[in-house]
């Protein structure tokens, strides 16, 4: 079976908080905490990016929290941008707080810990990147004004937050199949398909590359013919 392969992005609701002051202040207290408003995602091979939003819930994201939590679940690998620091663990503090069950055991893929790991670009940011790689940008909004709109329940600003958090996605997709080829270290795609293959996107069609020799020993080099990334096996 082929591996579950989950593309997601969520947006938050920012903390509302008592302060005395403008600058350098400490929280005196919360008086809501931040949760979710919406998450888009998109499977590896369907062309669907969906999005789920608190519309209309009154502010409250326990529904929508469950649901990620199931794709989660259902995932063999999780890809975010900087979703090991801040989608994963955001999302997971909201799981914790409604009490819901941890998902299974998942691995995941970080573009923005690929991009700083194996490139020098000038900003690791997603919009930057997609322009950089000529994948495309992020949807332009109104600033913190589309945040509070979806506080307020506003129907444009859902409407501009859902495709803003789309878009997201699509765009994560496109840079992430823009450095696959590079990672030398991925989730083992064919591992996870009990079977041998390129250990990045799972394909059967690999050609032999010569071979490597470290200060210990020889190994085989190989090049997939689906996504051109190059690894090593043990030569037998
Ligand atoms: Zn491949």
């Amino acid at each position: 079976m082929k591996p579950k392969v989950l593309f997601f992005d969520i947006e938050t609701a920012p903390n509302l908080a008592y302060v005395w002051g403008k600058y350098e202040q400490d929280v005196i207290a919360f008086v809501n905490e931040f949760h979710l408003l919406s998450f888009a995602y998109k499977w590896l091979g369907s062309d669907k990016v969906k999005c789920e939003t608190i519309k209309g819930q009154g502010g409250d994201d326990k529904k929508l929290a469950k649901k990620l939590r199931d794709l989660f679940d259902q995932a063999d690998i999780v890809i975010a941008h900087n979703g090991d620091s801040f989608d994963i663990k955001k999302a997971r503090a909201r799981f914790v707080f409604h009490g819901l069950k941890p998902p299974s055991q998942f691995a995941t893929v970080d573009t923005l810990k690929v991009a700083r790991k194996y490139f020098s670009f000038n900003s690791n940011r997603l919009n930057d990147l997609g322009i950089y790689l000529k994948v495309g940008e992020k949807v332009k909004h109104t600033g913190f004004d589309l945040w509070l709109g979806c506080l307020k329940d506003n129907k444009k600003s859902w409407k501009l937050l859902e495709k803003y958090n789309k878009q997201d996605v699509s765009l994560l997709e496109k840079v992430y199949h823009k450095l696959l080829p590079w990672m030398e270290r991925h989730p083992n795609m064919a591992l996870l398909q009990d079977r041998d293959g390129c250990p990045k996107c799972g394909s059967k069609h690999v050609h032999k590359d010569g071979v490597y020799a470290n200060s210990m020993s020889l190994q085989q080099r190989w090049e997939c013919q689906k996504c051109h990334g190059k690894f090593l096996t043990r030569r037998k």
